[in-house]
C-alpha cells in the first residue's frame, strides 16, 4: 500500500474533524482483515473475542490516558452529544428538582431547551448579552437553592471560548460537562466532574460514537419508567455492549488512544495545543487591529479560534484565497461571522504555521 500519492490539505473543519494520519493509515491497512482475525472489524460480532478486545481495550486505554479515578465508568454510546442533552436530565433531574445550567453558547442553549422538557431549569450564569465572547467568572454564578446538577460546556465550538478553570459548585452537587470539542486537549481532573460527555468526531474518533464518563453513584438515579436504552445504568451494566455498539467508532477511538499514549500522553498534547493556539492568537494580536478576536483574552479557546476582518468583503476574500492555498474550512459559523480556525489535537502544527504566514501575507496585500 502506498500513501505517498495521497494528497491532504490543512483541514480546519469544526467537526467532523481531522484525524491523525497514522490512525487513518492503520484503519485503511487493516480494514479488509484485522491481523490475526482475517475479517474486517466491520464484519465481526460485537460479542466476539476480537471485538471485545478492541472495546475493552479502548475502555482501559481511555481510563489510563485520562487517569479516570476508581468509581467511574466509561461508556460508548450513540446519538451524539445531542442525545446527551436529553439523557442527562432524563436520568438526573427528578420531577420536583431544578437543574442549573451555565449558558456559554449555542450548544449550552440546546442542552437547556432539552432539559426544560424534563423539568425546571435555572440559568446560573450566561454570556449571551455579549454574544458569548467570554466565560462567566465564578463571581457571576448564582446557583438555585439545591440544584439536582450543574451543567457546563467546557469549550464553545462556535464562539471560540473555553473554560480554563473548573467552576466550583455547591458541595455534593454533581457537575456535568459537555466536553465534545475539547476532551483530551490537556490533562483534566475527571474527579471534579460527576459526568462528562463528548461526541467523538472532534477530538476522539469519528461521528456515531459518544463517550460518557459517569460516576457510579449517578447510575441509579434514573426514574423506573425510563426506556431501557436511555438509562446510563443499562450501558454501564453491559460494558457498552447492551446492543450492537458503534463498532467502527470504537475501533478508531482505540487507534487514537494508542496514538496519544505513544506520543507521550495528555501532557504532551497540552504542550502542543498551547503552542499552536498561542501562535494564532499572537498573529491576531500582532496585526494592529486588522484581525480582531471574538473571544475575550481570558476566555480564548485552544481548539476553535474565531476572528473578524475589517469587512465581510475581506472575510470572503480571505476564505477564498486561503482555500486556494489548501487551508480548508476557515469560514466562521453564522452566529459569529468571520473566520473560525478549528485546530483540534490532530491538527498539525505545520498547518498552524501555514495559516499564520497566510494571515500576514493577506494583511500585507489587503490591509
Ligand atoms: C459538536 C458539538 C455538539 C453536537 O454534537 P453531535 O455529536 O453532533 O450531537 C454538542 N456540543 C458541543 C460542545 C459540540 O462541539
Amino acid at each position: 500500500m502506498t500513501t505517498a500519492t495521497v494528497h491532504r490539505v490543512f483541514n480546519f473543519s469544526a467537526g467532523p474533524a481531522v484525524l491523525p494520519l497514522e490512525v487513518l493509515e492503520s484503519a485503511q491497512r487493516d480494514l479488509v482483515a484485522l491481523p490475526g482475525v482475517g475479517m474486517s472489524v466491520l464484519e465481526i460480532s460485537h460479542r466476539s473475542k476480537p471485538f471485545e478486545e478492541i472495546c475493552f481495550g479502548a475502555e482501559e486505554d481511555f481510563k489510563r490516558l485520562a487517569g479516570i479515578p476508581a468509581g467511574y465508568q466509561v461508556l460508548f454510546l450513540q446519538g451524539g452529544a445531542t442525545l446527551q442533552f436529553s439523557m442527562v436530565p432524563m436520568n438526573l433531574l427528578p420531577p420536583d428538582g431544578t437543574a442549573d445550567y451555565l449558558d456559554t453558547g449555542v450548544w449550552s442553549e440546546k442542552a437547556i431547551k432539552e432539559a426544560q422538557k424534563v423539568g425546571a431549569v435555572h440559568v446560573a450564569a450566561s454570556s449571551k448579552a455579549t454574544n458569548h465572547d467570554r466565560i462567566p467568572g465564578q463571581g457571576e454564578v448564582r446557583f438555585s437553592e439545591r440544584p439536582a446538577y450543574v451543567h457546563m460546556t467546557s469549550n464553545n465550538t462556535i464562539f471560540g471560548t473555553q473554560y480554563h478553570f473548573v467552576p466550583e459548585v455547591p458541595a455534593g452537587v454533581p457537575l456535568v460537562n459537555d466536553a465534545s470539542s475539547d476532551v483530551f486537549c490537556r490533562p483534566v481532573d475527571f474527579s471534579k466532574f460527576a459526568l462528562t460527555y463528548a461526541g467523538a468526531q472532534k477530538n476522539l474518533s469519528i461521528a456515531g460514537l459518544t463517550v460518557v464518563v459517569i460516576r457510579e453513584d449517578l447510575l441509579e438515579r434514573a426514574p423506573a419508567g425510563l426506556p431501557v436504552y436511555l438509562k446510563y445504568a443499562t450501558h454501564a451494566k453491559e460494558r457498552s455492549l447492551y446492543n450492537t455498539p458503534p463498532v467502527f467508532g470504537i475501533y478508531v477511538l482505540r487507534l487514537v488512544l494508542r496514538h496519544l499514549i505513544a506520543g507521550g500522553g495528555l501532557a504532551a498534547v497540552e504542550a502542543r495545543n498551547r503552542r499552536k493556539a498561542e501562535k494564532v492568537y499572537a498573529a491576531i494580536d500582532g496585526s494592529g487591529g486588522f484581525y480582531r478576536g471574538h473571544a475575550r483574552p481570558d476566555s480564548r479557546s485552544w481548539m476553535n479560534i474565531t476572528f473578524r476582518l475589517p469587512s465581510e468583503e475581506l472575510e470572503k476574500r480571505f476564505v477564498a484565497e486561503a482555500t486556494a492555498q489548501e487551508l480548508s474550512g476557515l469560514k466562521g459559523h453564522r452566529s459569529v461571522g468571520g473566520i473560525r480556525a478549528s485546530i483540534y489535537n490532530a491538527f498539525p502544527e505545520a498547518g498552524v504555521d501555514a495559516l499564520v504566514s497566510f494571515m500576514a501575507e493577506f494583511q500585507r496585500r489587503a490591509g
